[in-house]
């Protein structure tokens, strides 16, 4: 009997793909920090039984419709806006995600930005690197307090909860929006439910945690910065998409707001002339949220055992939910 056959889109470690391969065939994008070629993923999705896909991959209408055999979609990340799932449904192709495993390390990375944002850590490595670091001075890359600040949560799910926690060991005051109230939460982490206005003119740091959607795609706009404190720190780890950009340069340039610190862009990866990257109270990084060693070998095990379950006609364990 021929073995039903898998395309990982990126290169996986060995142990990974001895995996599938003890029950499929395997064709891999060789290269690990190059995406596949649109016109390779297509041609592969053509005849494709399951696809092993990352967030770089656009899936969408056009290639689902052209896949004659794939019966499953698992991608190694939680957020699924490059996969058009309304299509995939359509043709019963099944979509697994990775909820959960990575929501710890990602609110780890969201913590380190807020703390980096706030107390000016880039700006104190460039100027010990510079040699610039002169006499004590008495307000010298003076920052925000993190401790008893309010901490404002847009998207409270798995990672904003996580990111809510680490909230709580620095006594902030923790308030969230989400579109429905989560009352187990309010209880257990003592987070005040409050309406989208009331968070970005009250919060001293905002943070997103929501995934990106057609409701979601520019929700922190010229409006919504305008209405956030001018000693405001915007964070953003969830997807670039949330996030206008030009009003966000516009809003730090003009002091709207004090700083940002932002894991994720509109459209990755940037170059070194993007214009936020020349603000200094801009933290940047390049999407390494997820990104421990210990959280990606899991997130590539589960989205592995996902492809397994879809194609030996068992439910995956994560499935999508639109
Ligand atoms: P989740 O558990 O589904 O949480 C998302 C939260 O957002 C939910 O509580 C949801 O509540 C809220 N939400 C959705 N739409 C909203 C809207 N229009 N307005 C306000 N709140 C809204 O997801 P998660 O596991 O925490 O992941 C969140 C996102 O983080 C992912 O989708 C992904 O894009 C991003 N992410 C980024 C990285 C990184 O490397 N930077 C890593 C992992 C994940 P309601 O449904 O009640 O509104």
């Amino acid at each position: 009997m021929t073995k039903p056959y898998v395309y990982l889109t990126r290169k996986m470690p060995a142990s990974i793909v001895e995996k599938l391969e003890a029950e499929c065939d395997i064709g891999m994008w060789e290269k690990e920090e190059e995406p596949v070629p649109e016109e390779v993923l297509e041609k592969e999705m053509q005849t494709a039984d399951a696809l092993f896909c990352t967030i770089t991959d656009p899936i969408n209408k056009e290639k689902i419709k052209q896949a004659e055999n794939l019966k499953i979609i698992a991608t190694m990340a939680v957020g699924f806006n490059n996969i058009d799932v309304e299509a995939a449904a359509k043709k019963n192709i099944q979509v697994a995600h990775t909820p959960g495993v990575l929501s710890e390390t990602t609110a780890d990375l969201t913590f380190a930005l807020i703390m980096a944002a706030a107390r000016r850590i880039p700006e104190g490595i460039e100027v010990i690197k510079n040699n610039e670091w002169g006499a004590w001075a008495p307000f010298f890359l003076t920052g925000q307090d993190i401790h008893h600040a309010r901490l404002g949560i847009i998207g409270m799910g798995r990672i904003g909860e996580a990111v809510a926690k680490r909230g709580t060991g620095f006594d902030m005051d923790i308030v969230y929006h989400n579109r429905s109230r989560k009352p187990e939460t309010e209880k257990e982490i003592g987070a005040r439910y409050v309406e989208l206005d009331e968070l970005l003119e009250t919060s001293d740091f905002v943070c997103v945690m929501t995934p990106y959607t057609n409701e979601t795609h520019h929700m922190m706009n010229r409006e919504a910065f305008q209405k956030m404190k001018n000693t405001a720190i915007f964070i953003n780890s969830s997807r670039g998409g949330t996030v206008d950009e030009e009003a966000l340069f516009e809003a730090l340039k003009n002091g709207d707001i004090r700083g940002a610190g932002l894991d994720v862009f509109e459209n990755e990866p940037i170059s070194a002339d993007h214009p936020l990257l020349s603000l200094p109270n801009v933290t940047a990084l390049p999407h390494i949220g997820s990104a421990s060693e210990n959280t990606r070998w899991n997130m590539a095990e589960m989205t592995a055992n996902h492809i397994l379950q879809g194609l030996r006609g068992e439910k995956p364990d994560h499935l999508v939910s639109l």
